[in-house]
């Protein structure tokens, strides 16, 4: 199993490499090779995705990202910024299909803004169409208005569209998702204001009829942000489309409180995937060892279980860091009164301890 890595920038080299520490602790052989991307591409290569390291992308089994991004490249033009990585290797690796769980772990309940009993051992997985919907859809603009009481003045339009393939493939991953965990799945639509959800629903719901062993329910994107607040636990699996799902997401990251414990896979159309911490570059704390990795080695352990068909060292990964956090060790991002702070690399060790 071949496994590109590629720890980009900031806090992005301190993070993967403490996964990378955990991954050798696991029985398997594993081939890993590292590339520069965004900023560290830039670099070394004049482009934020060198040729070489997309190459090594698309011949591994699987991406293992840290992150991307520095202010120093704010200056630079559009296309040589380090976040132009990221949609680089989406569009070349064909990853449509975002999975971002939301899990709170009881010892973390006190960091989430919601109260401990609405949030404590919350478990939901929100999967996210990365690559179509009103974000991708032509025509869009800004002209001159045509019809209307506006009529000549200027308007801003987009195109929410969504092919057929484009959903049954969403729903594919959403209900294969479904079946490793919970077996419940909420499709997340506005079927009552837009035609293209609708749709969206039908197709799920067509898609359904080859996974009667996964529980399917639909639910309007503004009652599913409601119930995302007043009683998140309700949910397992969480499917939508491209702009519901990066705001459902979002919120539901928030749940937990805690952004350096969040994982995430985009995932192509055969389980191939990219996996990264749902959090950026964190420049203002690069260097000083005190980064979470958690986010990172929970990304590695989603790596095992969706792209490499090692389910139960993804399992070992995800109680081992469980352990660590029963044991009361805390980066200083989730530190408590009563709990013991430690580095980026003492967490790292501790997960290898625990496993
Ligand atoms: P950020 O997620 O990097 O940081 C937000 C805050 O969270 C900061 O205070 C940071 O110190 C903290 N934080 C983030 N991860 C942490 C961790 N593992 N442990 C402890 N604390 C952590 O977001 P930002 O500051 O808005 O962006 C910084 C850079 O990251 C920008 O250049 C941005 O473009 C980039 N970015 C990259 C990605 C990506 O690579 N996928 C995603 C988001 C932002």
């Amino acid at each position: 199993m071949k496994i590109a890595i590629l720890p980009g920038d900031g806090i992005g080299p301190e993070i993967v490499s403490q996964a990378v520490k955990v991954l050798h602790a696991l029985d398997e052989k594993f081939e890993m090779e590292t590339a520069p991307v965004g900023g560290a591409g830039y670099e070394a290569k004049g482009h934020p995705l060198p040729e070489d390291t997309l190459a090594l992308a698309k011949a591994a089994d699987a991406v293992l990202f840290g992150a991307v991004g520095d202010w120093k490249y704010d200056t630079l033009e559009r296309a040589l910024r380090p976040e132009q990585a990221i949609l680089g290797l989406r569009k070349h690796l064909g990853l449509f299909g975002n999975l971002r769980p939301a899990i709170l772990y009881p010892e973390l309940a006190g960091a989430s803004t919601l109260k401990p009993e609405v949030v404590s051992g919350l478990d939901i997985l929100i999967v996210r169409e990365l690559t179509g919907d009103i974000y991708f859809g032509q025509p869009r603009g800004v002209r001159e208005c045509p019809d209307g009481p506006f009529k000549g003045q200027r308007e801003g339009f987009d195109t929410m569209r969504y092919a057929e393939g484009e959903i049954r493939r969403i729903a594919h991953v959403a209900f294969q998702a479904a079946q490793k965990r919970g077996k419940r799945l909420t499709s997340v639509d506005k079927a009552n204001v837009l035609e293209t959800f609708q749709f969206w629903k039908d197709i799920v719901t067509d898609v359904h009829k080859e996974y009667p062993d996964v529980a399917l329910d639909h639910m309007y994107v503004d009652n599913a942000a409601m119930q995302l607040v007043r009683a998140p636990k309700k949910f397992d699996v969480i499917v939508t489309g491209n702009m519901f799902g990066d705001i459902l997401s979002d919120a539901a990251a928030m749940l937990t409180g805690s952004i350096g414990m969040l994982p995430s896979a985009s995932l192509d159309a055969n389980n191939k995937g990219l996996y990264e911490p749902s959090h950026g570059s964190a420049p203002d704390i690069a260097g000083k060892g005190i980064a979470n990795p958690l986010a990172t080695i929970l990304s590695a352990a989603m790596m095992l279980r969706y792209s490499l068909g090692r389910a139960e060292q993804a399992e070992r990964i995800e109680s081992a860091v469980k352990k660590v956090l029963a044991q009361g060790l805390r980066t200083p991002d989730i530190y408590e009164e009563g709990t013991t702070k430690v580095g980026t690399e003492q967490m790292g060790d501790a997960v290898v301890a625990a496993l």
